[in-house]
């Protein structure tokens, strides 16, 4: 797919003259109409699928793949947060589905929703939305790609899963390190307002633990990207910026649910027992200390750092019978 392939980062999508010519630029759907029309007599147009053309439809239509990638990244920020908060904001007021909110008794007010809601959104203007409008260049920089084709579902998929792990082990111990004196008392108390979750809490924190614990989601894409491009002998796969977007976005999905308050039969950690969920954080807020981790339970698991009574009794458990192996060992 050369015809697609940039000579430099900062050039429009499609380089080459002769589809630059024959796209019409004077609105998005335009550009995407035009490509759809190209579809009909270009193979390699019409491999693409319909994300594909729409992605790239917009870098075209933008001409300007830093503010292209500056609007997608604040625009999909906000939609795929406050989205996803919605549906439990909109739970929360349906009675039905009380007898599986997990501290049942603590459904959120209007007023501290709406107070949650004001400060999250001035945190994404002020704290967040400079970051992300600077991306574009160290994409470009690192060879995070934006041209299309996608890379492979396969390779999206692993490079998504590493993302996972990674972040799961930083949150993890930036987490625990924000429980120690000043630094729970200074930055990381704000979030433990709420001692029963609600969606919207999931980003309600100091911006110092936000860029803190941003790290896990974005560094990590940032440390695979350099190590890609510069130790070829790995032959790691390059990261698409696509990919990037996808994982921000299930990020985002997992630290809003992980904050919702409800445990349903269908809930993934009833699928997957090794993911985090609602259940798993829901506690950390109600018992203050313990299951520091974002994503999976291992690493509390480990560390014998998992809250609450039943997990405190199955340490104990667990301590007395390798105590035990211990002195018959020793015996
Ligand atoms: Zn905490
Ligand atoms: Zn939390």
């Amino acid at each position: 797919m050369d015809l697609f392939k940039r000579t430099s980062a900062l050039q429009p999508i499609f380089a080459n003259s002769h589809l630059a010519s024959n796209i019409s630029t004077e609105s998005y759907i335009d550009v995407f109409h035009s490509l759809q029309m190209l579809s009909n007599g270009d193979t390699l147009v019409s491999e693409l699928s319909l994300l594909e053309k729409l992605w790239a439809s917009w870098y075209i239509y933008m001409n300007n793949d830093i503010l292209a990638t500056g609007i997608l990244f604040f625009a999909t920020h906000e939609l795929m947060y406050f989205g996803r908060c919605l549906p439990w904001l909109i739970i929360d007021r349906i009675s039905f589905f009380n007898k599986w909110k997990i501290q049942d008794e603590k459904i959120p007010s209007d007023k501290e929703q709406w107070e949650c809601f004001k400060s999250v959104l001035k945190l994404h203007l002020f704290v967040e939305a400079l970051p992300i409008w600077l991306f574009h260049p160290l994409c470009a920089t690192l060879n995070i790609s934006v041209d299309v084709p996608f890379p492979s579902y396969l390779v999206m998929f692993l490079q998504i899963c590493l993302f996972f792990v990674c972040e799961d082990f930083w949150h993890y111990w930036a987490h625990r390190l924000f429980h120690y004196g000043w630094l729970y008392k200074y930055i990381h108390k704000q979030h433990h307002r709420y001692a029963a979750p609600f969606g919207l809490t999931a980003e309600y924190a100091h911006p110092v633990e936000v860029m803190s614990l941003g790290f896990g989601t974005v560094g990590f894409p940032i440390i695979y990207a350099y190590i890609a491009k510069y130790q070829p002998s790995l032959d790691l796969p390059s990261l698409h910026l696509f990919t990037l977007s996808f994982w921000i976005t299930l990020r985002l999905f997992q630290a809003v649910d992980s904050h919702s308050g409800y445990d349903f039969p269908w809930s993934l950690h009833n699928i997957l027992p090794f993911w985090a969920g609602a259940d798993h954080h829901d506690d950390h807020h109600h018992y203050f200390i313990g299951n520091y981790a974002s994503s999976f339970r291992w690493i509390d698991y480990f560390m014998g750092t998992e809250s609450g009574e039943i997990a405190k009794a199955n340490r104990e458990k667990r301590m007395k019978r390798r105590a035990e192996i211990q002195s018959k060992k020793t015996q």
